[in-house]
């Protein structure tokens, strides 16, 4: 097993407002950070802001401002996001930090340096008024996409990468690393663009100011997708040799919006071959969601805020909901309401309830101190069992990135275990002095199902497993620094200890 995990979220443009789809990501990658820590891996998980480009200038100027200007005060809006949602990023970057200019103009300058990077002249549709170049496909009527006014054919000095040239490496890439891309489909999707042909690819603009200077050519800015893809290298401190970056690199995932797979499967590991740096070990490309059955767009303003998401129901309820929702890499449909009933009917009723109930039994059998548990019975193996079984397919899961499958199987669990309370009833055996032994090990086995199921949980609903966690280890330390080796074995609750009488472990959301 490897015993690094880097992974990043793509970075986000500082242009936009966040929603629900830079939260779905940025969420993922958190859990995925969470279990692997909690598997006692060394963990690097990067986030961050793409701020150059056309629209941010014409953003800047309109307000009167300096691209810089406006950038740093609109990337509070993305840097709030992961104090809000409960993000345990290692890292933040801004593609507008000096360290990331050095660090995509040595990448450039050793593709330049081999042939792979060429200058010739990029030809398109121009909207002037717009000054953005469109190609054939994309105009609308004939006409500029955006404002619908004329566009007339331009050409402009342009550095080309000759992606034509890794045709084949990237084919055969892809087929000694099965499970670059995923989900499988995804990947027979990229696979078929490659057969298909690549044309060489235009990595400069002279038409643009606003972005990172082609080094020794004045006039050339290096364009989107060079500069943004680069950051995840920036981000551990290439080009110097750091030991970030022998620790880290290659990356463990790159988890991506289905509309960006192309840049991430195909571009960047052309750019890293040809600038002899070795390509990432995964892409994952999940789906997009839709909002109470209807595309999400801005002039339906059906967006949705996560900001305003956490304020209502909190980051816990927000993100089970949306890693709980859909299988991980289709598509989805956002419900407040249907947030609010798997919140409420699983994390509140089953997982809380679990805990809660047994406190009290506890504290009005036991005094709240924690029996030890004594002969095992069929139904006690039954659970500790499950309580194993669920703990490796949590895992199984959390390998192939299917958080709807791992959750699933918790929620089976903590159902089960509160079967086990229903149908040894210790609400009877409490009324038969004989009984106290047998009482005491059907509580110690229910609150150590909470405990189990605090641990599995807590990838994705922090809080609620924090919660749970101090009040069933106290002294343990946080749930975040839990190791699964250590602190995941049954058989973990300490008997002897005092328990609270209660724990809320999840408040109803009211309605
Ligand atoms: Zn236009």
């Amino acid at each position: 097993m490897r015993e690094t995990f880097y992974i990043t979220t793509p970075i986000y443009y500082v242009n936009d407002v966040p929603h629900i789809g830079h939260a779905y990501t940025t969420i993922a990658c958190d859990a995925l950070a969470r279990w692997h820590r909690m598997k006692g891996k060394k963990v690097y998980f990067l986030t961050g802001t793409d701020e150059h480009g056309e629209k941010v200038q014409k953003s800047a100027a309109r307000k009167g401002m300096t691209p810089r200007e406006l950038a740093d005060q609109v990337v509070t809006n993305f840097q709030g996001l992961t104090p809000a949602l409960s993000i345990s990023n290692t890292a933040f970057i801004r593609t507008t930090e000096p360290r990331h200019y050095a660090s995509v103009q040595e990448l450039f300058r050793k593709s330049l340096g081999n042939g792979d990077i060429y200058l010739g002249e990029y030809e398109g549709w121009y909207c002037v008024p717009d000054e953005a170049y469109w190609t054939e496909l994309q105009l609308e009527g004939g006409n500029c996409p955006t404002c619908g006014r004329a566009v007339e054919k331009r050409k402009e000095p342009s550095y080309f990468f000759r992606l034509s040239k890794y045709q084949d490496r990237l084919l055969s890439f892809y087929r000694e690393n099965p499970r670059f891309i995923r989900p499988e489909s995804r990947r027979n999707e990229v696979v078929a663009f490659v057969e298909g042909g690549l044309n060489d690819l235009s990595v400069s603009r002279t038409s643009l100011t606003w972005g990172i200077p082609v080094p020794e050519a004045p006039g050339h800015v290096i364009y989107v997708w060079y500069d943004a893809l680069t950051n995840y290298l920036t981000g551990l401190g290439y080009p110097s040799k750091t030991e970030d970056l022998a620790t880290f690199w290659p990356a463990d995932l790159h988890m991506v919006g289905k509309d960006i797979l192309r840049f991430h499967a195909v571009y960047w590991p052309a750019f890293l071959m040809s600038a002899g740096v070795a390509p990432p070990r995964g892409v994952f490309a999940h789906g997009w969601w839709t909002v109470e059955g209807q595309k999400m767009s801005k002039s339906l303003g059906n967006v949705v805020d996560p900001y305003e998401m956490v304020r209502k129901y909190g980051a816990d309820a927000f993100r089970y909901f949306l890693l709980r929702e859909v299988s991980f890499g289709l598509d989805g449909d956002f419900s407040e309401k249907e947030l609010v009933r798997r919140a409420n009917s699983e994390l509140a009723d089953k997982l809380g309830n679990l805990l809660n109930r047994t406190l009290g039994m506890l504290g009005k059998y036991f005094a709240s101190v924690v029996p030890a548990p004594e002969a095992e019975e069929p139904a006690d193996a039954v659970l500790s069992r499950c309580g194993r079984e669920t703990a490796a397919a949590v895992d199984a899961a959390m390998e192939e990135v299917a958080f709807h499958k791992a959750l699933s199987a918790v929620i089976e669990f903590v159902t089960k275990a509160n079967e086990y309370v229903q149908s040894t009833e210790p609400w009877t055996l409490a009324k038969d002095p004989s009984k106290r032994e047998r009482l005491g090990t059907v509580l110690y086995n229910a609150l150590e199902a909470a405990r189990i199921a605090s641990l599995l949980m807590s990838p994705v609903t922090p809080a609620a497993a924090q919660r749970m966690w101090e009040t069933l280890a106290p002294g343990a330390g946080t749930v975040e620094g839990a190791l699964l080796g250590k602190n995941g074995a049954w058989g973990g609750l300490q008997a002897g200890i005092t328990l609270p009488k209660a724990c809320i472990v999840f408040p109803k959301i009211e309605t």
